[in-house]
Parts: C-alpha cells; sequence; structure tokens
C-alpha cells in the first residue's frame, strides 16, 4: 500500500468541499466498490468530490504525491478502469445535480449524475436524453464512449445530444468546451472516452418523450432460435426511426410476473420493442413480428418512460461478477445465427446472455467524422457477450465462452475494435482498431493537446502523438 505524508493528506482533506475516504475508514470498502463486484482494487485515498475545486485540487494533490489517479462516474464500467489500486480515485459521485431548462429544452447534468437521476428530473417536464438501457449506469463513462439505448433511433447516440461540457484538464484548468470554443476537445468528447480530463458537468439537448411508452415483448424458445432470430433480422431494420429496439439473444427467462410460470427459467431469445410514436403506429409496427414464428409468451403493455429506462434493471445487480466484448455487425447473416445456436446452450451461467442493440434511424444521419464516436455510421447491430454470474467458477467459464464466441463472430463484424463502453480488456490493437487510424490519429492529436503525459489513462487508452 502506497504510503502518503500524513500533513500532505490531512491538508488535502481540509480543503475539500467533499469527502476524503481512506483504508482506515469503515466504509472503505463500500466506497471503492463498483458495479462489478470481480473489480477489488484498493486505492490509497478516494476523493469524493464535491465541486469542480475538489476536482482541481484532487488532480493538484496526485500531481504532487505522484499518484495515479481514476476518475469515476457511475462506477459502471466492467473493466473496473474507474478505480486505481495504490491510486487516487476522483469519485464524482457527489456532483450529481440536474438543472432542467424546459425552454431551451436542455438539461444540465453533473459529471457524477447516473441516468436514473438524469431521467427522472428531465421527464418532469415530459424531456429525455437518449441514454443507456440500466438506470443506475453512470452518465459519464456512458456519454464520452458514444452512449445508446431506447431512444438512438429517433434522436442518435447520447453524445450526438451533447451541446457542452465542463471540463478539468489534467493541468488544472478548467474550460467550457462546445462547438464553439474549444472545438478539437468537444469532438473528442462525443465517444473518445474519459482520455481528456474530467468532466464536470454535461449540457444535453432534451426531446418531448413520453411520459408513457407501448411496449411489446416477444419470446421465442431455443429450439425455435434460429427461425427466430431470421425473423428480427428481415424485421427489425425496417421498422419505424420512433421505435427502440433490444433483442435479448440467449435470455433465461426471468421470474417475473409477466412470464407464465411454466417457462421460467427456459432458454431463448427476446425481443423488447419499445414505441415512441403512437399505439397504433407501434401495434402496426409490430404486427409482422406477431404474426411470425410463434413465441413461447408475449406481452404487451404501456410503460412510463422511466420504467422503460429500468426495466433491466434486475439483469444488471450491483455487484454481480461480470465480463463483456462486443462487435458491431452489419447483418444476422445465417453463418452470426447459426454460431449464436451453437453457442448459447453451453454457457453456465443463466444470467450470461448477449444483449443486442439495433442502432438506425436517426444515428445514421450524423456523418462519421461529426463525433468522434468509434463505430460505424450505419444500420448495425451491437452485440455485447455479456457474461454474468454470481458464482465465480462459472464466470470463469463463461468468460473463456465470451472470448471464443467472440473470436468466432469476429470475421462477420464491421470492424475488429468494438464499441468502447462493452469493453472490460481495452488493448491498445482493440482501441486502435475501435477507432479506424483516421479517427485514432486525430484523437491522439487532441489527446496531446490537452493531456500529453497521458494522466488520464485508466480508460480506453488513446496515445498521445509525438510531438
Ligand atoms: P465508470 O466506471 O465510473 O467510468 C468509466 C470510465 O469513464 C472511467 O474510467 C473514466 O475514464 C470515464 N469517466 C466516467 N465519468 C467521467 C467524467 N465525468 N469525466 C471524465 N471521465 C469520466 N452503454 C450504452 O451505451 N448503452 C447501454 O444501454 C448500456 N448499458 C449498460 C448496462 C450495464 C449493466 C453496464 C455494466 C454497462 C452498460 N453500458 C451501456 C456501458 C456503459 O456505458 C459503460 O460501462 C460506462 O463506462 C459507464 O459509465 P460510468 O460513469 O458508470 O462508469
Amino acid at each position: 500500500m502506497t504510503t502518503l505524508p500524513e500533513e500532505a493528506v490531512e491538508a488535502f482533506r481540509s480543503r475539500l468541499d467533499g469527502r476524503l475516504v481512506t483504508p482506515d475508514d469503515l466504509d472503505y470498502d463500500t466506497v471503492r466498490a463498483v458495479w462489478n463486484g470481480g473489480i477489488d482494487h484498493r486505492p490509497a485515498l478516494i476523493a469524493q468530490c464535491a465541486s469542480t475545486d475538489d476536482v482541481v485540487g484532487a488532480l493538484a494533490f496526485a500531481r504532487d504525491e505522484h499518484l495515479e489517479i481514476s476518475v469515476r462516474g457511475g462506477g459502471h464500467s466492467t473493466s473496473g478502469n474507474s478505480v486505481c489500486p495504490g491510486g487516487l480515485v476522483i469519485d464524482l459521485s457527489p456532483m450529481n445535480a440536474v438543472e432542467v431548462d424546459p425552454d431551451t429544452r436542455t438539461a444540465r447534468c453533473g459529471g457524477g449524475a447516473v441516468l436514473a437521476e438524469l431521467d427522472a428530473a428531465t421527464q418532469a417536464y415530459g424531456l429525455a436524453v437518449p441514454a443507456g438501457t440500466v438506470s443506475h449506469t453512470g452518465v459519464g463513462g456512458l456519454t464520452l464512449g458514444g452512449g445508446f439505448g431506447w431512444l438512438t433511433r429517433m434522436h442518435g447516440l447520447t453524445a450526438d445530444n451533447l451541446l457542452s461540457a465542463d471540463v478539468v484538464l489534467a493541468d488544472g484548468r478548467c474550460v467550457r468546451a462546445s462547438q464553439d470554443a474549444y472545438p478539437d476537445l468537444f469532438w473528442a468528447l462525443t465517444g473518445g472516452g474519459g482520455n481528456f480530463g474530467v468532466v464536470t458537468a454535461f449540457t444535453f439537448r432534451l426531446h418531448p418523450v413520453g411520459p408513457e411508452v407501448p411496449l411489446a415483448i416477444f419470446f421465442w424458445d431455443m429450439g425455435d432460435g434460429e427461425e427466430a432470430l431470421r425473423l428480427v433480422r428481415d424485421t427489425v431494420p425496417g421498422l419505424p426511426e420512433a421505435t427502440g429496439v433490444l433483442v435479448g439473444i440467449g435470455l433465461t427467462a426471468p421470474p417475473q410476473p409477466f412470464v407464465p410460470p411454466e417457462h421460467r427459467g427456459k432458454l431463448g431469445h427476446a425481443l423488447l420493442v419499445a414505441g415512441f410514436g403512437s399505439a397504433e403506429e407501434h401495434a402496426e409496427a409490430i404486427a409482422p413480428l406477431a404474426n411470425g414464428v410463434p413465441r413461447l409468451f408475449e406481452t404487451r403493455t404501456t410503460v412510463p418512460y422511466t420504467g422503460l429506462q429500468s426495466i433491466l434493471d434486475d439483469w444488471a445487480p450491483r455487484g454481480i461478477l461480470a465480463y463483456e466484448t462486443a462487435l458491431t455487425l452489419r447483418d444476422l447473416n445465417d453463418d452470426v445465427i447459426g454460431l449464436l445456436g451453437e453457442y448459447l446452450p453451453r454457457k453456465s451461467s443463466p444470467m450470461t446472455f448477449c444483449p443486442t442493440f439495433h442502432l438506425g434511424g436517426a444515428f445514421t444521419s450524423v456523418p462519421e467524422d461529426a463525433t468522434a464516436f468509434g463505430g460505424v455510421r450505419e444500420p448495425t447491430y451491437v452485440l455485447d457477450i455479456w457474461a454474468v454470474s454470481p458464482d465465480p467458477e462459472w464466470l470463469v467459464a463463461d468468460t473463456a465462452w465470451a472470448r471464443a464466441l467472440w473470436t468466432e463472430l469476429l470475421p462477420h463484424a464491421a470492424t475488429t475494435g468494438g464499441y468502447v463502453n462493452f469493453m472490460a480488456e481495452s488493448e491498445e490493437d482493440r482501441v486502435r482498431a475501435s477507432y479506424g487510424p483516421e479517427k485514432y490519429a486525430r484523437l491522439a492529436g487532441v489527446k496531446a493537446t490537452y493531456d500529453p503525459r497521458n494522466v488520464f489513462h485508466r480508460n480506453a487508452n488513446i496515445l498521445p502523438a509525438p510531438t
């Protein structure tokens, strides 16, 4: 364990508006824990920053004491990069205020807020920003890597809706980046991850959404799995833009009220289709799915938008053991469907599955180079191979399983990289491949300008271009 001069630590503590947590504190283990229960890093200090000044002070302290730093938003990254062993965690969780201006349809959101906080504040005015699908995910990491969810086909990525970001840079300067000020930095923040500074506040463009959303859930038995995935492939890309789609490939039917008791625990594929137009439009849109391959069960309901945003929370409880790796696919071709049918029955944990997002519509109308997002701006599926388990032995087995499936699917992928927010491991070549050579070079140039010493390196790391 790093030994730090007591006087310096106490002086740092006295300057903080927030709280400094050390290994001597009774709640140290609770505070250092992140969503992935497999991460067991023991930082020397955790600065729970309550203000921009706290973040500036924490960076200065780390510089003076030669401490590695990590930046923690919602603590949701599977990699656990937001906690650093022996170093200083800049924990932004106290900076979670969200202010909404309904007249300009904008929201200013603290860098440590989670999606539930952002959604609750914006829905109070019938507004929303596209975000992720699990409510305790952090706005910080999600936005900086791109961010997609139910509203992405209609309104683009979270990062596409970013208007400005307040950033504390590696040298302690505080700037507001937007398309008009520090445009190079602003561009890098729209997908380049946590490489460029600590974002203390995000300002987003909002859209009218909800408050109620029609939702259909289809569930097919694994025995009909190949036919079901072909139906998904043939139908989903043609659904209206005002439709959010998530395919639960290889899902185990949960013990929830909408699942008939005799089907709980069965392995199959789920398709969730949320409608953001009228109920009639939604019914019309899903008709081809409802008339296709026989389902094991099906539910049609209406949920509050905030309910939709938390509908998957039970699949992702805090403290669960997790590994993930993802691919971007232009199509669910027959070979891909065949591989999924071969692999899914071999997974160990009932919680492991492949949440698969269809990106299209508004997502594809943003030019490729307009943001730093590392995907392809074409209609695509992002297939996340998500190994999740309460049992360490199952996790070991499913991690090997996930890597093997990823390797077999790779020849069908649009790139050899993947979505940086779905990487439990972010090796340099995969990060480069995620962005492609031109975007990576541009990001490396911005990195050299704002963080030439790579202070912010616990992330899908972009190396500063040589100067
Ligand atoms: P943290 O672990 O706190 O941070 C991850 C990294 O982000 C840090 O290492 C740091 O580099 C950077 N960072 C975070 N906040 C800041 C900040 N304010 N300033 C600077 N750097 C910062 N992604 C989607 O796009 N859509 C989804 O639907 C989705 N669902 C998910 C569901 C689950 C259960 C999980 C575990 C993840 C999901 N993700 C989804 C992935 C998610 O976007 C990433 O895990 C993201 O990193 C989470 O952000 P965080 O702030 O909670 O993470």
